[in-house]
């Protein structure tokens, strides 16, 4: 570093140092509400930075006021980076976005085991230990038909546990149109060689008969996996052993059957007008000893996978050391029990359940609220952009029903300058204390309002209200 000299080095030397800006007024309030060790780091923040201005471009040192000004600033502008945000991309269960948004009654069951002791592993009636799983055991096997369950952390934990259960050591037969990746690093043939299985892929990516399975079958096979194809369809010259055969097959073979439904559902979706896929208890009443399915996507719960099927086999999986390893907490227990208990009540649970009420939305009902909020929408965003209603497709997402989209409408937003203005409209959008989410394509930013309950137009607009609409055109050249 060179020495310096003149009214840059006379500047420099008037900076205050940490304590004197600790010392002012302005200070007081910013160590009372973040404490000392954050205030002291924002002020050295404050100070570092204002001395690489001074550094740069001579000019008068900010006093220690101004300082502490700053160092409000910095601290103020640390939101939460899991703050709540307006997810209006189309798709309801964005696995990016935190998937499915809890039913009332879950966030409330959370909320009070948060709050309080519960008898989380305790047995009320005689006062002596009790099971973690006997809080959903019950609910579950009424749901589904079958004769016990289990839940853990996620269904990629579902997967992992029971095939290392079944098969550690020994054969996993699976179909080669069923090696699915279904995103992150979830692959599984991997997950099959991190449960210790060996993998046993039968037939052809399009085409796997009975007899292939059959084929593959010996005394060290330990189960037979099926897995729903979630987020693709093979279509043409397809065959496919269906779960109720190879159910049967594997049975003959005394090989348990493991289904893996990936979503998963309850409830016959074709009474909401979604497409239909089968139900839990339909895969149970296929014959499969072990089902699994997640808990977040169109359960509409919190993060969870579940596992239900054959008594025995349930046993075993409790009995396995990774179970352990991959349980719930009773946060999600208490919001998952009061999930599935809304599922006992089918006539309100579209009401109640968000997710379903999200995807049973009609397009004429989100037309509408486009339309009342365009006017606030159009104004707040001034003359810069072009603000209509249009139709747009939402997605389910998680993989669940990839190929059925679902008619809706948006609010269309086209720069009436350049692209690079909408950019910075949805990046202004991003960072707004309530971020709205939407989808740049084609040009325009589109905000399909699917999943805008009417009780958050309200914050919708308010969010809106925030948006520094100067900074977007003043950034513009
Ligand atoms: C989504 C999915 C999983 C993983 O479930 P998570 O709950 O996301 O862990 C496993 N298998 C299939 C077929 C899936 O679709």
């Amino acid at each position: 570093m060179s020495a310096m000299s003149g009214p840059e080095a006379t500047s420099l030397r008037h900076l205050p140092a940490v304590a004197a800006v600790l010392a002012t007024a302005e200070a007081a309030p910013l160590l009372e509400r973040h404490g000392r060790a954050a205030t002291t780091d924002a002020i050295r923040q404050a100070i570092d930075a204002a001395r690489e201005a001074l550094r740069a471009a001579p000019a008068t040192a900010p006093s220690a006021a101004e300082l502490a000004q700053r160092a409000q600033g910095l601290l103020e502008s640390r939101a939460p980076s899991l703050r709540p945000l307006f997810n209006l991309t189309g798709t309801v269960l964005h696995t990016n976005l935190g998937r499915a948004v809890l039913a009332e009654a879950a966030v409330e069951a959370a909320v009070a085991a948060m709050r309080h002791a519960v008898a989380l592993e305790y047995d009320l009636d005689s006062g002596t230990r009790g099971e973690r799983d006997d809080h959903l055991r019950a609910l579950l096997c009424e749901l589904t038909g079958a004769q016990d369950a289990t839940v853990v952390n996620n269904n990629a934990a579902a997967v992992l546990l029971c095939l290392n259960t079944l098969a550690l050591g020994r054969e996993a037969v699976v179909s080669r149109g069923e090696l699915i990746e279904i995103g992150g690093a979830f692959r599984m043939p991997d997950i099959m060689a991190r449960a210790g299985a060996r993998m046993v892929e039968v037939g052809t990516t399009n085409r796997t008969h009975p007899a292939d399975y059959r084929d593959a079958l010996n005394a060290d096979t330990g189960v037979v996996l099926k897995v729903h194809t979630s987020n693709y369809r093979i279509q043409g010259f397809t065959a496919e052993v269906g779960a109720r055969k190879l159910a049967a097959l594997a049975d003959a073979a005394g090989v348990p059957l493991l289904n893996d439904l990936g979503s998963g559902t309850l409830v016959d979706l074709s009474r909401y007008g979604l497409a239909k896929e089968p139900t839990v208890r339909q895969a149970v009443a296929e014959g499969a000893r072990l089902v699994t399915f997640s808990g977040d996507k169109l359960l509409g719960g919190p993060q969870a996978g579940f596992i239900v099927g054959d008594r025995a086999l349930i046993a075993r999986i409790n009995r396995n050391p990774l179970k352990r390893a991959l349980r719930v907490d009773k946060l999600r227990l208490a919001a998952i029990e009061a999930t599935l208990n809304l599922y006992r009540d089918p006539d309100r649970l579209a009401e109640r359940l968000p997710t379903l009420r999200f995807l049973a939305r009609d397009k004429a009902g989100i037309e509408a609220q486009a339309r009342r909020l365009l006017p606030a929408v159009a104004e707040r965003l001034g003359m810069a952009f072009a603000v209509e209603v249009g139709d747009c497709l939402s997605q389910v997402g998680s993989g669940a029903l990839p190929l059925d989209t679902l008619a809706s409408a948006a609010l269309r937003i086209r720069p009436r300058g350049s692209q690079r203005e909408l950019e910075q409209l949805a990046a202004a959008l991003r960072a707004l204390p309530r971020p709205i989410v939407g989808r740049v394509a084609d040009g325009a930013l589109r905000l399909d309002l699917r999943c805008l309950a009417e009780t958050d137009e309200t914050p919708f607009l308010a969010s809106l209200a925030q948006l520094d609409t100067g900074s977007l055109a003043a950034h513009d050249p």
